[in-house]
């Protein structure tokens, strides 16, 4: 393994990667630093194509020293396709759309949860809790299961009737609660009071984030190790926002790249949007966004503990922060489906809509290459379909 510490993008701080760790002392989130020179003299991007089609085929880049604590069900390699007629449509002909519907447990946080399960099961953790608005419990208590690894999952009521289901499944003990992710937060506090219990929390570990990059690599993989000319990212707690930032980063140290950047844009809800506020502000810290609401529910987060990190990654590439309304994400996700034949989750279709509003205000031309994630199946939103 090349893992070497843990480091605080905030005050500087390292910590020895060794232990089970949430924040840095000084409040921030904590980033997985590798020795890069050894990865590439381990390994060349070349050896990668004949890996396997899952996220371990980065295995020298992520954080499990053991084979045996790999907690895996295929997560990963997910296609990159070409929308071509809806792309047209829009303005943006060479428009692609990562399909992370196809993950098991229907959406992204599967990346998250096989690293940060693995990672957690190899440093001793037994029981992991956390407040989710639904993908991310599903994810995290699947793969627990799969690691043998108690979970306490707490939900919004609001949150997709199905993840609640595959929280009960997998044997987890399952908190629904009134309210928004920040009412689930405070449900678990008791829970979380036991030492025993490690709190795998939004960003609150470092190992979900190293899980949620490998999208990031896996773009510039399929692109023949190029970067697109934009990633548009339906950003709740922004984890694969920070994550996809930290794989180019990491890319260009080890000379996989050039130094093109990719712009890389956060795409909210008028619902809930707080990143968007505070990027077009200028601010340095996203305010609390209030009575949030909207349809896509994985990114109705209304304080987002990165948000400096998001903030960092959207003006460090040149990015934007946008925010779109129900009404037009039930548009584009219907205009999307009849013309391309996928069912994307509310949040990708989100995406959408802020390519198309990028494509009409000029911000993107119609040339560019343009990649948006879809972080999940639609067939997880029948209830908010209906
Ligand atoms: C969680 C989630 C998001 C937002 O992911 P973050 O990393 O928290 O920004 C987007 N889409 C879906 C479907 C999700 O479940
Ligand atoms: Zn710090």
């Amino acid at each position: 393994m090349h893992l070497t510490h843990l480091d605080c993008p905030g005050c500087g701080a390292t910590y020895d990667a060794g232990r089970l760790r949430n924040l840095c002392r000084c409040g921030s989130p904590l980033l997985a630093r590798y020795d890069l020179t050894a990865v590439g003299r381990a390994v060349t991007p070349a050896a990668l194509a004949a890996r396997p089609a899952t996220l371990w085929r980065y295995r020298e880049l992520l954080p499990v020293a053991d084979d045996r604590y790999v907690t895996t069900l295929g997560e990963g390699w997910t296609p990159l396709v070409p929308v071509p007629r809806y792309g047209a449509h829009i303005g943006l002909p060479r428009l692609l759309v990562k399909d992370e519907g196809l993950i098991p447990t229907g959406s992204f946080k599967a990346r998250g949860a096989a690293v940060g399960v693995s990672r957690a099961a190899e440093l001793g953790a037994r029981h992991i809790a956390m407040p989710t608005n639904g993908n991310a419990g599903a994810a995290w208590a699947t793969y627990a299961a799969r690691a043998g690894l108690r979970a306490t999952i707490a939900m919004p009521a609001g949150a997709p009737v199905v993840t609640r289901e595959e929280c009960r499944i997998a044997g987890a003990d399952l908190h629904v609660v009134d309210g928004l992710i920040g009412d689930a937060a405070r449900a678990l506090a008791p829970v979380l009071a036991d030492p025993a219990v490690f709190d795998v929390s939004t960003l609150k570990e470092p190992y979900r984030v190293e899980g949620k990059k490998t999208m990031g690599y896996e773009i510039v993989e399929q692109l023949g190790w190029r970067v697109p000319d934009a990633i548009l990212y339906p950003t709740g707690g922004g984890v694969g926002l920070i994550g996809i930032a930290k794989a180019l980063a990491e890319l260009r140290e080890l000379g996989w790249l050039g130094d093109r950047q990719p712009r890389l844009v956060a795409v909210q809800s008028t619902g809930c949007a707080p990143i968007v506020r505070a990027f077009q502000a200028g601010a340095r810290r996203a305010d609390p966004w209030p009575d949030a609401h909207t349809i896509a529910f994985g990114i109705t987060v209304p304080a987002p503990l990165g948000d400096e990190l998001i903030l960092d990654a959207l003006r460090a590439t040149g990015g934007t922060a946008i925010a779109v309304d129900d009404a037009e994400i039930l548009a584009d996700l219907r205009a999307f489906g009849t013309r391309e034949g996928l069912l994307l989750c509310p949040e990708g279709a989100a995406c959408l809509s802020a390519a198309r509003r990028l494509r009409a205000d000029g911000w993107l031309d119609d040339g560019a290459q343009v990649v948006v994630l879809n972080t999940g199946s639609g067939l997880k939103y029948v209830d908010a379909l209906q």
